[in-house]
């Protein structure tokens, strides 16, 4: 392998050079404590910046086994490193000068959760340790300026290498309690199994975030305490007792006036299903990690999708057992969002009133009169929550500010009453009961067809095939653009990208028109378990930035691509 100095002089050789030159150095290069790896040269200055890799070894990474025992605490543990590799280049990014992107060094940008990326994988079995990054190769105009790349290379990274990503320039303390706190949120989640609950939150949580655009936690607000008789204590294996809420099995209403915290608390069981940082305020609100966010998402399209239990005999005779369009309703698409997340295996709904379809979630007793059943194709889902719960297993967490109906058929009635939740159950049922409604007793609705085989869409058959990263919300994939804006448990631009890849993936290797579409996510699961992220991608010009998306949104990303066939 050439090393370092064989770089250096090569980057000498072409400086004042015209750009292209820089294609000359793509290769492998041995430095003192890592092999450099210049994996893809960008074109020009102005295009996307180049791609290096930092490959350090276990022996020298030297990271303990404890921290990284598990998948969770590897992950956990990757997403420290990246963190703080981030946090070491971060000042040195543009110091080096040019046109364009000339000297920019850029990763991954982290939020508050912690997700596998393919910016920072550390092998698991040999403890070696990858960073992927782009960097701006510097020029002026379109001349090389190499001089500027040497000073990236040889006098930026190898201290931001040394301080940020080997175990012993940091503070073992600090990479313990990344471990440990990875190993409480687990057995939290382990809780939930054993003891049925869907989801658990801490009294002194955190909830609110700083504002709409911001994650960080508000400053100031009101520390979740649980009422009396919902709290229990679990026994951390490093934290020791932790008190908190825990929400049973069933069928659980959030209620309480506007603006007195139902939407936050909803919202923190929604991004439950995924770990966060230290910190962060939610480190120990963990929900039922197979939860889906259900909303109405009026304009989606929708294949083949069998929607009969909540609607039927549509006035154009439109088959809901095979329901497809290219521009559903609100009540449509609130349907198929309920019946694809039991396709994807979820045991827990969150909805939430403020995004649903009215008309999907009840029908008022003054209607029912008026408008006889059989005039009506919609079963709201009042009618069928129960038996989601009893027939499926599946539990529902409802936040409804303004249908009482739903007290008739809840296991758990909250009250949120200035931040903090009240357990008004019993007195909910007893006012309840002076206002029956004619509950409609309906057959149990068979369980939905999910036989449903893609197949590529035939102008993908050719070999170029164009995917572009749409940022948080979407992705586009030979002009197609997959719409995620409504996908809420998404929550990062690189999950959306691998997603993009993950449709290409499928399409090109995974889709005969005979494997149904939980089998293909199966697969691409198992693909992604053995071999890695990055096995998403072909991997001819350095890994992209990607992160991994859960079942959940695998199956979310399918159901909403028009190019599809299904
Ligand atoms: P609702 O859905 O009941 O109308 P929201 O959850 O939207 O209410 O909350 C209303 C406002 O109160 C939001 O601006 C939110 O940030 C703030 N908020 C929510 N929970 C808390 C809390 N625990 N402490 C302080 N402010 C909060
Ligand atoms: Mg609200």
């Amino acid at each position: 392998m050439k090393n370092a100095e064989d770089l250096r002089r090569a980057l000498r050789a072409i400086d004042h050079k015209s750009y292209p030159a820089y294609k000359s150095t793509r290769g492998d290069y041995q430095f003192p404590r890592y092999t450099l790896s210049i994996d893809h040269v960008q074109g020009d200055p102005f295009a996307a910046p180049s791609r290096v890799s930092v490959h350090i070894s276990g022996k020298t990474a030297a990271f303990p086994a404890f921290l990284y025992d598990t998948y969770e605490k590897r992950v956990a543990l990757q997403d420290y490193l990246l963190r703080q590799f981030a946090r070491a280049i971060a000042p040195y990014s543009f110091r080096a000068k040019g046109s364009g992107k000339s000297g920019l060094l850029g990763i991954s940008r982290c939020g508050q959760e912690i997700l596998e990326r393919t910016a920072c994988v550390l092998n698991a079995s040999d403890g070696s340790l990858i960073i992927n990054m782009e960097i701006g190769f510097p020029a002026n105009g379109r001349t090389i300026a190499s001089q500027e790349l040497i000073r990236i290379l040889f006098d930026f990274l190898p201290g931001c290498v040394e301080k940020s990503l080997l175990y012993r320039s940091l503070d073992p303390k600090a990479c313990a309690n990344v471990a440990r706190l990875c190993e409480d949120q687990q057995a939290i989640r382990a809780a939930l199994k054993e003891k049925g609950l869907t989801a658990f939150i801490a009294d002194g949580s955190i909830l609110p975030r700083e504002t709409g655009v911001s994650d960080l936690p508000m400053k100031h607000a009101v520390p979740f305490i649980s009422p009396e008789s919902l709290r229990i204590t679990l026994d951390l294996p490093n934290r020791g007792p932790v008190s908190g809420m825990g929400i049973p099995l069933g069928v659980t209403l959030i209620v309480g006036g506007g603006f007195h915290g139902k939407s936050t608390l909803l919202q923190a069981l929604e991004r439950g299903v995924y770990n966060h940082i230290a910190g962060d305020g939610r480190e120990y609100v963990i929900t039922d990690e197979s939860a889906v966010k259900i909303r109405s998402e009026d304009g989606r399209s929708i294949r083949r999708t069998d929607i009969s239990m909540f609607i039927n005999d549509l006035p154009n005779g439109k088959n809901t057992a095979a329901f497809t369009t290219e521009d559903a309703s609100g009540s449509t698409s609130q349907a198929a969002n309920v019946v694809e997340a039991m396709e994807a295996g979820t045991s827990l709904l969150l909805i939430d009133e403020d995004t649903s379809a009215t008309n999907f979630m009840v029908r008022d007793e003054l209607m029912q009169r008026l408008i006889h059943r059989d005039m009506e194709p919609i079963t709201p889902f009042i009618d069928r929550v129960r038996e989601l719960y009893e027939a499926h297993g599946i539990s529902t967490i409802l936040v409804a500010g303004s249908s009482g109906a739903y007290f008739h058929v809840a296991d758990t009635i909250l009250q949120m009453d200035r931040y903090v939740p009240k357990d008004i159950t019993a007195l909910a049922k007893q006012e309840a009961a002076a206002f029956p409604i004619s509950v409609t007793s309906l057959p149990t609705a068979l369980l939905p067809s999910f036989k449903r085989c893609p197949t590529p869409s035939p102008e993908f058959r050719g070999d170029r095939i164009k995917l572009k990263s749409l940022g948080r919300d979407g992705v586009s994939i030979n002009r197609e653009t997959i719409d995620l804006r409504y996908v809420e448990q998404l929550r990062d631009r690189e999950q959306s990208a691998a997603l993009g890849y993950a449709m290409v993936c499928a399409q090109q290797h995974l889709m005969d028109g005979r494997h149904t579409l939980s089998q293909i996510v199966a697969e691409l699961e198992a693909m992604l378990d053995e071999k890695g992220l990055e096995s998403l991608c072909g991997g001819h010009s350095g890994v992209p930035f990607l992160a991994r998306p859960r079942t959940q949104e695998l199956f979310a990303c399918f159901n909403r691509y028009r190019g599809l066939q299904l």
